[in-house]
C-alpha cells in the first residue's frame, strides 16, 4: 500500500459513518525501547498507600512521552478501538471526557491495597484514578480509570420463581416485589504487576514476561525490552463484581458476607445449556446473597470472564463433541480426560490471582462461600481470607444432563457434603448422546 492510498482512506471514511477528520498519524514510534522523552515517566511504586506515592498507571496513547505501562487500555475492547479508528470512525485524539462518571458507591482504600503481594492483577485505585492523580498532573498526562462502579435493578426469572415458591422474601428495598433485585456493582479491567504476578505463580519475572512475548506472538515487544515498565495492562476479558445489601458491611466484622466467585459460562449462564450447573448455581449464589443482605450483612457475586476454564469456547465445544462421541458415551470418569485431549490442561484460569478482588473489597473473611471449588476454595483461603462455611449446589438445581460434570468434580476433589463416587460408579453416570 502506497503513502497515497492511506491519505485517501483518511480522507474518504465510509458512507454514513461520521468523519473524524483525520485517522492516525502514518508516523510510527516502536515503543521497545525508551524515547527521549522517558525521564518524564513516573514510576508505579505497587502497594503504595497513598495513591500519589503509588502513581497513576498511564495507558493511553495520548499520553505516548508519559505512558509508564505495557499494553493499553479496555482489555481486549482495545483492539475494537484500533478497529474504529482504522476505519475513520473514532478520532484517535478523542479524549474521555469523564465528567459525572465517578463512582455512585465509594470502595475502599482498605488496608490490603497496601500490601504489594495481596493485589496484584488490577489496580486499586482504578475507580478514583482521575480524582487521586488528576489534579497533580498536566492535562497531557492522561489518567483512565480501570474501574468503574454503578447501581443497577437486575431481573433474574428465576428469583421471581422463588418469591413465589416463599424460597425468598421481598423486602421491598433489597428484594422488590416484582422480582427485582437491586445491586451496586462494579466493572474491572485487568491491571498486572508483573513482578507480583511471578511471584504469585511461583516463577521468575523474567521467565513471565519472555513467554507472555513469545505467546503473543510478539505483540508486546516491551515485556522484553523495557525492564523499566513493571506494569502491564493484557488484552484479556475482566471481572465484574456484584454486591446485594450494604457495601459497608463487607468490611464490618459484625455482618456476614456471602460471596459466589463465578466464571463465566455462557452457554449456562445465558443460553440455559443444561450441559453444566453454571446458571444454577450462580442463582443459588445470589440467593444466598440476597438472604445475606437481608440479614443485614452483604453479598457478593464475582463474574470472571475466563469462559471455559479460560480455555475459551471454541476449546470447550469440541470438548463437548468429544465426551458425546468417545467410545463408552460421555461418561463422568472421563470428563478432565477429554479437555485435557483438546487442550492440553484441564484448566487455566489461575484461581490464584481471583483473590485480589476480594482484596480490593476489604474481604477478610467469608461466612457462606457458594462454591464446590477446591481450587478456588484454596486460593481464597492461601490469601488469607477465613471461609466459614462452604455452600454446595442443592441437589435439585442439578440440571438434567450436568450430572457427568458435578459427580466428575466432586471426584476430582470438589467439596461435597456427599459421598464421593467410586471409579466403578463414575462410570455408570453418564450424559445426553448427540
Ligand atoms: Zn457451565
Amino acid at each position: 500500500m502506497t503513502d497515497r492510498s492511506l491519505t485517501d482512506r483518511s480522507v474518504k471514511p465510509n458512507p454514513g459513518t461520521p468523519n473524524p477528520g483525520r485517522i492516525q498519524s502514518k508516523h510510527i514510534i516502536l515503543t521497545s525501547h525508551q524515547n527521549k522523552g522517558s525521564s518524564q515517566v513516573i514510576p508505579i511504586q505497587w502497594g503504595a498507600a497513598d495513591p500519589r506515592d503509588r502513581g497513576p498507571v498511564i495507558g493511553s496513547l495520548h499520553s505516548a512521552r508519559h505512558r509508564n505501562v505495557i499494553g493499553t487500555h479496555a482489555g481486549s475492547y482495545g483492539v475494537y478501538r484500533a478497529l474504529a479508528v482504522a476505519s475513520g470512525v473514532l478520532d484517535p485524539s478523542h479524549k474521555a471526557d469523564l465528567t459525572n462518571t465517578s463512582p455512585i458507591v465509594h470502595i475502599g482504600p482498605h488496608p490490603s491495597w497496601a500490601d504489594p503481594s495481596k493485589i496484584v492483577s488490577l489496580d486499586p485505585f482504578g475507580a478514583i484514578a482521575s480524582n487521586a492523580f488528576g489534579d497533580h498532573y498536566p492535562t497531557d498526562h492522561e489518567i483512565l480509570p480501570t474501574i468503574a462502579i454503578t447501581k443497577a435493578h437486575i431481573y433474574i426469572p428465576e428469583l421471581k420463581t422463588e418469591i413465589d415458591q416463599g424460597r425468598l422474601q421481598v423486602d421491598g428495598k433489597i428484594l422488590k416485589a416484582d422480582g427485582n433485585l437491586v445491586v451496586t456493582k462494579a466493572a474491572i479491567d485487568p491491571v498486572w504487576y508483573l513482578p507480583g504476578i511471578a511471584k504469585r505463580l511461583g516463577i521468575d519475572e523474567w521467565d513471565l514476561r519472555r513467554v507472555l512475548f513469545q505467546q503473543t506472538g510478539g505483540m508486546f515487544p516491551e515485556l522484553v525490552t523495557r525492564p523499566d515498565l513493571h506494569v502491564f495492562l493484557p488484552p484479556i476479558g475482566g471481572t465484574t463484581v456484584y454486591i446485594v445489601g450494604d457495601v459497608d458491611a463487607i468490611t464490618d466484622p459484625n455482618k456476614p458476607v456471602a460471596v459466589r466467585v463465578h466464571d463465566e459460562c455462557n452457554g449456562s449462564d445465558v443460553f440455559g445449556s443444561d450441559i453444566c450447573t453454571c446458571r444454577p448455581y450462580l442463582v443459588h449464589g445470589i440467593e444466598v446473597c440476597i438472604q445475606t443482605a437481608q440479614a443485614g450483612g452483604a453479598g457478593v457475586i464475582v463474574y470472571c470472564r475466563k469462559e471455559g476454564r479460560a480455555l475459551g469456547e471454541v476449546t470447550k465445544f469440541l470438548v463437548y463433541n468429544a465426551r458425546k462421541r468417545q467410545e463408552g458415551g460421555d461418561r463422568a470418569d472421563a470428563y478432565f480426560l477429554r479437555t485435557e485431549c483438546v487442550a492440553g490442561v484441564q484448566d487455566m484460569r489461575f484461581q490464584e490471582l481471583m483473590p485480589d478482588v476480594l482484596h480490593w473489597l476489604g474481604i477478610t473473611r467469608i461466612d457462606q462461600l457458594v462454591s464446590m471449588s477446591n481450587m478456588k476454595y484454596n486460593a481464597i483461603t492461601h490469601a488469607g481470607i477465613e471461609v466459614v462455611q462452604r455452600v454446595a449446589i442443592p441437589p435439585e438445581l442439578i440440571p438434567a444432563d450436568a450430572q457427568v460434570e458435578i459427580e466428575a468434580k466432586k471426584a476430582s476433589g470438589y467439596y461435597s457434603e456427599n459421598e464421593v463416587m467410586t471409579e466403578e460408579e463414575l462410570a455408570e453416570i453418564k450424559g445426553r448422546e448427540y
